[in-house]
């Protein structure tokens, strides 16, 4: 298992029975270490199902265990390579029953926990509640209960907040739900607090691997501490500088702490970089450089000095999309990486996207937005995945609400008003007291009759999903149930415009065929689950995706051209990158009292400084071979055009001035290129997205 790995990444590797950080910078292999490890942990006899690699992203996930698979053939399918919360999901559905929780319980997604809060705390305002939900996530990660955040509130705002929180959790407890932050919090009261569940835990998984360390949490330090228990067979890779999510409470403190709760750790560094030239190391360097070092490091590449970094300017966002546009096109026409899957355009915020999409299209290349919404916020998506989400716990209020008026079945407002207030007063679901006896006199006749006939077919579909196997009979089975509910006719019905609606069916029956290809029993390479040849119920399969947060796995084949917010860029790498939109205000963020020019700024303005260098340092070393950065002297600001200015960064980088800014044959090309796409433009003018 030696194969491609330096000395320092072979001593990680091949240090198997204690606690291992490798701690290194962007680049230099800590991901090939982890995939490298699962293979000699094997190689050594170790069980694969008791190897567990977590990973950041579902995404990381999918590719790690395509990786694997290459390593090390079959074994691969059985070691567990997941997210934290995928993780969490299965604790908690084992061990779950501990704290109260049926092994079929409902995730909620952020939508459902906004409206669950508005409930709580009374408002219409999904403003306030977002702030709330804000709030009391934070305090879940530091693994605060209602009470405890109650008790070390500064202020009213925050009393309140912690009263609605109490409110919030009785309501997750009585609908049988959890929310994201509870996949972290529940595996640890439960490890924590039950002997019996962590010495088994610890007995099922011996070998834990962690990517993206610096990017953990407290909860998820304790819980990760509780799995690998005392003999502490675990590793750990990360890179300071990368540490991106301190606003979502990740905390460095976490690589502090390991050296002083594992005095015998062995910490590896490793210094070369195999992914970019020079020239972009050393930008990426000259940005990191001003904060302050938690370890020291130093990282090189052998790659040569490479093309020089380009700086872009342009005098609006359209005109920088073009510009961006241009540049892929002429490196198409010049650059042994001209796919398009080579290259991406990567931004601070979601936002940002629309202008390159726009000018993609136009120039008709073909590219995928990673990081935006996700095709399973797609209302089509979320209508049919309550169903399920009530099939898998009928105690799911949100989701009963959605199945019963989407699509509409003569169910008004008031009867479920009234249905509401009976289950409030008998301390019921809304769906169990559709079966209570008494319902039946405080509701009009035909109301009571139609919520009756909802509940009998709900679970009907139930036993019927439950005794769903294989891809084949997952198919016959959700295209019967789209049609004796009227979906379709139902998205024809409410869109605007017929060719909408023709987009969401054909979203649902995208939705159909992935879903059906999770159930396995044969090769489906339409759902893209070539790989799936166990047997599973539907039941089973619904269960799980609420966790999965894009099809991406699907798309990944693709010859696509990626937007990706900076954020979801983490641990990728492409030949070309460009980053946009790298103006003053935006990367860096605006910073209450920094103007870029004050020597004093408060400390908590100097730490999200912080922060948003090492955004900038991801940024930069995503690129392998070529990296562009630009900025417009103009940003949209509500409505107007207000004047901007470069990033700090984009000094801070250091570059050559002589060569920085785009040489001019080089521009030459892309003007060509820019004239050519604006031709091909007129020709066939854009169609409306
Ligand atoms: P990041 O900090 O961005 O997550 P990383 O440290 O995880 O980066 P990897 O993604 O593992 O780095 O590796 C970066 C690139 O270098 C990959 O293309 C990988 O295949 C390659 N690489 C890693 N180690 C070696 C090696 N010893 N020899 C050749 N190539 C290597
Ligand atoms: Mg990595």
């Amino acid at each position: 298992m030696s194969a491609g790995l330096n000395l320092a990444q072979q001593e990680a590797v091949n240090y198997m029975h204690g606690p291992c950080l490798v701690l290194a910078g962007a680049g230099s292999g800590k991901t090939r270490v982890i995939t490298a490890k699962i293979g000699r942990l094997i190689q050594a006899g170790v069980a694969a199902k008791s190897v567990a690699a977590i990973t950041f992203t579902n995404k990381a996930a999918a590719e790690m265990r395509e990786r694997a698979k290459g390593l090390i053939g079959k074994p691969a399918k059985d070691v567990v390579i997941c997210t934290f919360h995928a993780l969490g999901v299965r604790l908690v559905r084992e061990d779950g029953h501990r704290v109260g929780l049926k092994a079929q319980f409902s995730i909620l997604d952020s939508d459902d926990v906004t409206s669950i809060l508005k409930d709580a705390g009374g408002t219409t305002d999904a403003n306030t509640a977002r702030q709330w939900q804000w709030t009391i996530s934070k305090w879940k990660n530091m693994g605060l209960s209602a009470a405890q955040a109650e008790e070390q509130a500064v202020d009213d705002n925050e009393r309140i907040t912690a009263r609605i929180m109490a409110r919030y959790e009785e309501r997750l407890t009585a609908y049988q739900s959890v929310d994201f932050d509870d996949l972290i919090g529940l595996p640890l009261r439960l490890l924590r607090d039950h002997a019996e569940v962590r010495e088994k835990w610890q007995r099922v998984l011996g070998h834990v691997l962690v990517d993206e360390y610096q990017d953990t949490n407290a909860t998820q330090y304790e819980v990760l501490k509780l799995l690998v228990g005392e003999r502490a067979r675990f590793t750990a890779v990360g890179d300071d500088d990368q540490s991106i999510y301190g606003w979502r409470g990740a905390t460095l403190d976490n690589l502090k702490r390991l050296p002083v709760d594992y005095p015998n750790l062995k910490v590896i560094k490793l210094e070369q970089n195999y992914r970019s030239t020079s020239a972009i190391l050393r930008a990426a360097n000259n940005v990191i450089g001003p904060n302050p070092k938690l370890f020291p490091k130093t990282l090189f590449s052998e790659l040569g000095e490479g093309e020089p970094v380009r700086i872009v300017d342009a005098d609006s966002e359209e005109h920088e999309a073009e510009r961006v546009v241009a540049r892929i096109q002429s490196l198409r026409a010049n650059s042994v990486h001209k796919d398009f899957r080579h290259f991406a355009v990567l931004y601070r915020a979601n936002h940002q996207a629309k202008p390159f999409e726009k000018a993609l299209r136009k120039a008709q290349i073909p590219y995928k937005v990673s990081g935006g919404q996700s095709f399973f916020d797609r209302a089509e998506i979320k209508d049919l995945c309550s169903w399920f989400r009530l099939w898998i716990n009928n105690n799911d209020d949100p989701a009963f609400l959605r199945a019963v008026t989407v699509p509409k079945r003569g169910i008004g407002h008031q009867t479920l008003g009234q249905l509401g207030v009976y289950a409030t007063q008998y301390k019921l679901s809304l769906f169990e007291s559709l079966f209570s006896s008494s319902l039946a006199s405080l509701l009009p006749r035909r109301g009571h009759e139609s919520l009756t006939e909802f509940g009998r077919y709900v679970n009907d579909l139930e036993y019927r999903a439950r005794q769903t196997l294989g891809a084949e009979a997952a198919r016959a089975f959700m295209l019967e149930w789209l049609k004796e509910i009227g979906y379709e006719q139902h998205l024809y019905d409410n869109e605007e415009s017929e060719s909408a609606a023709a987009t969401r069916w054909s979203n649902v029956m995208d939705f159909v065929d992935w879903m059906s290809g999770r159930c396995g029993g044969q090769i489906d390479d339409t759902a893209g689950v070539s790989t799936q040849a166990e047997i599973k119920s539907l039941m089973e399969v619904a269960q799980t995706i609420s966790l999965l947060s894009t099809m991406s796995e699907r798309q990944q084949d693709q010859d696509l051209v990626t937007l990706s917010t900076l954020h979801a860029s983490k641990g990728l790498e492409w030949p070309h990158v460009v980053l946009v939109g790298v103006n003053e205000g935006m990367l860096p963020f605006k910073l209450d009292d920094d103007d870029g020019r004050q020597q004093v700024v408060s400390d908590e303005t100097a730490q999200r400084l912080q922060e948003e260098r090492r955004l900038m340092y991801v940024g930069i070393t995503r690129a392998q071979r070529s990296l562009a950065v630009s900025w417009t002297r103009k940003r949209k600001k509500g409505r107007d055009l207000v004047p901007a200015k470069p990033s700090r960064f984009i000094a801070e980088m250091g570059l050559d001035q002589s060569t920085a800014k785009e040489d001019p044959r080089e521009k030459l090309r892309a003007l060509r290129a820019e004239f050519a796409a604006k031709k091909a433009a007129g020709a066939a003018p854009e169609k409306s997205a």
